[in-house]
């Protein structure tokens, strides 16, 4: 089933503040929320549905690859049945705090795949690197080794930070991974649940530490990583792949590995978007005469024939010559190509003498048409 654009699910538009979205988004989970819809699988969905959107769109990393790429920026985000709902409750439990009271409703997701597990899953830190391409690699699409610096598992302690293996319940949460805050408001009393600061979240603490990581489970180290760039990424964009990043303290999900695509000018041609811009010089005979000219392309050279008369600054089209639209289902930009006269700077005195007299013939007297002297026409030429 395609899914509904993030949105419209959470029923915000494009300039919604984070509160907004939080406002709009807790609704639907009050809403949906697996506790007042008991075996309701449809309910589930628009829970998970609603999760997701909300997950996206209050990531400013997430929201931009989303607004630029739509869902195909999303790919692979999150599996076909959409977010799990651990995941949920582990990273929007705050809100669900909130809504709840606090307390209770953990208890009662004790079912959800996680088999009564409370704790909160630890993420490794995104790392982000840059990519300089080159307009070839950008046309072919290209695999890069880039060496990374990032966090990776301990071995000495396989992760776990501890050097006997073993960890002790946290005593401050005895193994929960949770504290709850009760305070005073308006509405009575409200009780809110917060990561353990002990453990962070764990449940468990590292008596005798690792001395490698000392304690972390992780450990600085570099590594050669195979990036996939596909054809027609643009300056700018992000790419995210996922599980690449840093690994996270002591097990749990490693982050994601952003990848910055900065594009390297090129020598011959300049890109807007698909299209590819090319300044091609011709002589006065040629385009008084007419001929060919030889243009070069990203996949070779291609002739373009030159009309009797040509003016300086004509602009031909080559249709499907640009650069591949990005997940543009093999759609092609086209290549623009400006023809222009050119000037000689210095002539000897026989050049000088034959042009004197060719120009002195009255042919040879500028005479434009209403078109040619139009300037605004020419720039909607060059510019469409
Ligand atoms: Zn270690
Ligand atoms: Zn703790």
């Amino acid at each position: 089933m395609a899914k509904r654009d993030y949105y419209e699910v959470l029923g915000v538009d494009k300039n919604a503040t984070p509160d907004e979205l939080k406002k709009a988004y807790r609704k639907l989970a009050l809403q949906y929320h697996p506790d007042r819809n008991p075996g309701d699988k449809e309910a589930e969905e628009k829970f998970k549905e609603a999760a997701e959107a909300y997950d996206v769109l209050s990531n400013p990393d997430k929201k931009a690859r989303y607004d630029q790429f739509g869902m195909a920026g999303m790919e692979g985000s999150y599996g076909q049945g959409g977010m799990d709902m651990n995941d949920i409750f582990s990273q929007f439990g705050n809100i669900f705090g909130d809504l709840f009271g606090g307390g209770g409703f953990r208890g009662s997701f004790g079912g959800f795949g996680g088999g009564g597990q409370q704790r909160r899953v630890r993420q490794g830190s995104n790392l982000r690197i840059k990519v300089p391409l080159t307009l070839e690699e950008i046309d072919q699409g290209c695999e890069k080794k880039i060496k990374v610096s990032k966090y990776i598992p301990c071995k000495t302690c396989s992760g776990t930070g501890s050097r006997d293996g073993k960890t002790e319940t946290c005593p401050q949460c005895h193994g929960t991974g949770v504290v709850v805050e009760t305070r005073r408001t308006m509405l009575g009393m409200m009780q809110t649940q917060h990561a353990c600061p002990t453990c962070g979240g764990d449940g468990a603490v590292v008596k005798d530490k690792c001395h490698d990581c000392h304690g972390d489970g992780i450990v600085k180290s570099s590594e050669v990583i195979t990036i996939k760039i596909p054809a027609g990424v643009q300056d700018g964009m992000q790419l995210s792949i996922q599980g690449q990043g840093n690994a996270a303290p002591r097990g749990g999900i490693p982050g994601d590995l952003i990848v910055l695509v900065e594009e390297q000018e090129h020598d011959t041609f300049e890109r807007q978007e698909a299209n590819l811009y090319y300044n091609a010089f011709i002589t006065f005979s040629q385009a008084a005469l007419g001929g060919s000219v030889e243009i070069p392309t990203l996949s070779g050279k291609v002739k373009i024939k030159i009309d009797a008369g040509t003016p300086s600054g004509r602009v031909v089209r080559l249709r499907g010559k640009g650069l591949p639209v990005f997940n543009g289902y093999g759609q092609r930009g086209d290549m623009l190509v400006c023809l222009n006269v050119w000037i000689p700077k210095k002539l000897n005195k026989d050049e000088k003498s034959t042009l004197e007299e060719l120009c002195s013939h009255d042919n040879f007297q500028p005479n434009p048409t209403k078109q040619e002297r139009g300037f605004f026409d020419k720039m909607k030429e060059i510019f469409n």
